[in-house]
């Protein structure tokens, strides 16, 4: 990877893609305490759409860094619960975590709202092997990431967040900005938590539950 300083945001370079890696903030990745994010989005076919705009307009964090890949692949849709995923098309993405061990990780993915029930049906543990999503606001809907990269890439204690935004919608767009603002400015999971329990207390007592039992706690 190629490292260049840009004013107060750095491009990682990765040579194979237009798409590069961007970091914003101090930059200061190699330091304890000081907390990285990794946001992606445009995982798979056509979701660049809808969700890439939202990293090619990020402001730098408040403090540590926040790395963006804009369009993870824009070719052919392969699920992220498909185990290939992370390691054909969405293989930047772990060689990006494994070069910056972020404490947070969000996947941005967009859904047709006739899909709605599907995602945030609570059966969908049972038909996929994930948590159903919950939904936050204006269609705006939280869910884990994949056990396979949660598993592999991260420890229980990072903050590991889906986000699916509705297409065609405004309102689901302006809320998820203001989500990504608010969890790009988080120091940590529990500060994430303390938010969600504070403005939306049903859904982070949903989360919770998930992720407990995700982790057989
Ligand atoms: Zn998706």
């Amino acid at each position: 990877m190629k490292l260049q300083m840009m004013g107060n945001w750095k491009i990682v370079n990765d040579e194979h893609t237009s798409n590069d890696l961007k970091l914003y903030g101090s930059g200061e990745y190699d330091e304890i305490d000081s907390p990285i994010r990794l946001f992606v989005a445009g995982l798979h076919g056509n979701e660049w759409r809808d969700t890439s705009e939202f990293l090619l307009n990020m402001t730098p964090p408040k403090n540590g860094t926040l790395a963006v890949i804009p369009i993870v692949d824009n070719g052919e849709y392969v699920s992220t619960l498909d185990n290939r995923y992370y390691t054909t098309v969405g293989s930047r993405i772990i060689d990006a975590v494994e070069s910056l061990h972020p404490d947070t990780y969000v996947e941005l993915h967009s859904y047709s709202r006739n899909n709605l029930s599907k995602l945030t049906n609570e059966d969908r543990i049972n038909k996929t092997g994930v948590p159903a999503y919950i939904e936050l606001e204006d269609g705006v809907l939280l869910g884990s990431v994949p056990s396979y990269i949660r598993l592999k890439c991260f420890p229980m204690d990072a903050l590991c967040l889906s986000f699916e935004i509705q297409k065609d919608s405004l309102r689901s767009k302006y809320f998820a900005a203001k989500m990504l603002d608010i969890v790009k400015n988080c120091v940590s999971r529990d500060d994430f938590v303390k938010y969600l329990e504070n403005r939306f207390p049903l859904q982070a007592k949903m989360a919770i539950g998930n992720y407990n039992r995700f982790y057989g706690l």
